[in-house]
């Protein structure tokens, strides 16, 4: 189980790069993403997209990320976090790949110190500065069990297949329409 704790995200200029952060962390085997700020249109757009292209990936809004980190060590996970600062991510691979609970956390700004405490590891993705997204894939795809690329996502309403040239998408609009049905369910039930 692996989730991502995504600190400092500030609305008003972080949209896409948190987007990209959630849905990298899916694509490469993440269950979910929390997030430590409030933007629930951005936490809702992520589940959107990831639910159409299959599978059950959550985001959390607004999370308390002391609360979280606790809760997390309290189940008997373990924090890692991302940092250029840490120790080099080859020599925390065997560690990391030895984890079936696994809390990944990535910065946008500065990172408070308290986390750099709190943390298991502090591990670099090289100790040369680039980007929250770059080192969340490189490190999910070091630690991996099997190859993450190749997994297929059930529940899909969007499938591609892959191609030489051009896009070759498939459509599963029943399942579509069923998922629509559904959540407009839900949604009256929380009108009533
Ligand atoms: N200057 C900020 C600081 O000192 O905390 C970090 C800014 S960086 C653009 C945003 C996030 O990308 C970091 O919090 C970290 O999670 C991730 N990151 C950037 N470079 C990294 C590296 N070499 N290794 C691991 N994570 C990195």
């Amino acid at each position: 189980e692996i989730v991502v704790l995504r600190l400092g995200h500030r609305p008003e200029r972080d949209k896409r790069i948190t987007t990209h952060v959630g849905l990298t962390a899916r694509a490469l085997g993440a269950n979910g993403m929390l997030l430590a700020s409030d933007d629930q249109k951005i936490a809702s757009n992520i589940e959107e997209m990831a639910s159409r292209f299959g599978g059950d990936f959550f985001v959390k809004n607004n999370v308390s990320m002391t609360k979280e980190i606790r809760k997390w060590k309290e189940a008997g996970g373990k924090v890692c976090h991302l940092s250029m600062y840490g120790i080099n991510l080859p020599d925390a691979v065997p560690e990391l790949k030895r984890q079936n609970k696994l809390m990944l956390i990535v910065g946008a700004e500065k990172v408070p110190g308290e986390v750099y405490e709190l943390a298991d590891w502090n591990v670099a993705v090289g100790n040369q500065p680039h980007s929250e997204v770059a080192a969340l894939a490189i490190a999910m795809d070091r630690i991996a069990e099997k190859d993450s690329l190749t997994t297929v996502f059930d529940n899909a309403e969007l499938t591609v297949v892959p191609t030489a040239k051009g896009k070759n998408v498939i459509h599963d609009n029943e399942l579509k329409e069923k998922k629509e049905k559904k959540q407009k369910k839900k949604s009256e039930e929380k009108k009533d």
